[in-house]
């Protein structure tokens, strides 16, 4: 497939389409014109242990370990890290017509169960990615870039594919997936043999990857 509405980059197996320069997906649609148009951004992505090795391997342990590692921003969980969106200052502002700001309405709808899905919804619509840079996109080194962000492609540019192209999409994404999946899950199952994890060996782990990236380079 070698036209604007997708296309594959070998180099960083990747999955872009032109449609993203001006989102037109309903769901990813912003609530005031003040804020960038920022199409499925607003995403907060997951670093697993592929796109952690990916960085050591790299040699830019420098950058995972302050950047990603050290930011505040950041959720750092056993073998994952959640980087933190920044949320628009419009979300904490109430409207003249209105009697709630949207982040008192996220609370509000986040305290039931049936509204929950909503207060996600709600949050989104304020959230940019930290990673993204207005008017240029992604700034983040595409080879650290997650799975997600490498193959997510929406039903708006999926409606415009032909069946053909609609199989090479499928492909294209099981291949992200089946590289990025099985070595997170191996190389945790390692590290959970060990006792370590982000937390309390986060050195140990970055040693690690070093000597794997040396013995059985992935790239
Ligand atoms: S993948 Fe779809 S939702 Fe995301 S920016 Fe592109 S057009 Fe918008
Ligand atoms: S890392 Fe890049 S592609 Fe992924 S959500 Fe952030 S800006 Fe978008």
């Amino acid at each position: 497939m070698g036209n604007d509405v997708l296309w594959w980059e070998e180099e960083n197996r990747q999955l872009l389409s032109a449609v993203c320069r001006n989102c037109p997906e309903p769901h990813f649609q912003r609530r005031s014109g003040d804020l960038p148009h920022i199409g499925c951004c607003a995403y907060e992505p997951v670093f697993t242990l592929f796109e952690i090795y990916k960085m050591i391997a790299a040699g830019k342990t420098e950058f995972f370990l302050k950047e990603i590692y050290a930011n505040p921003q950041n959720e750092i969980y056993d073998y994952e890290i959640v980087a933190g969106a920044s949320i628009q200052p419009l979300f904490y502002e109430r409207s003249s017509e209105e009697d709630e700001s949207p982040a008192e309405r996220y609370e509000r709808l986040k305290r039931s169960p049936n509204t929950a899905y909503l207060a996600v919804d709600e949050r989104l619509a304020y959230a940019v990615c930290q990673f993204f840079i207005d008017g240029k996109g992604c700034g983040l080194d595409p080879r650290f870039k997650t799975s997600i962000c490498r193959s997510f492609i929406c039903s708006s540019i999926e409606e415009q594919l032909t069946e053909e192209e609609r199989k090479h999409l499928s492909a294209w994404q099981r291949a992200i997936r089946d590289e990025a999946e099985p070595f997170h899950r191996r190389h945790k199952a390692i590290l959970e043999e060990k006792g370590w994890t982000l937390h309390n060996h986060v050195h140990g782990i970055v040693e690690y990857f070093r000597q794997v990236s040396q013995e059985a380079p992935l790239f």
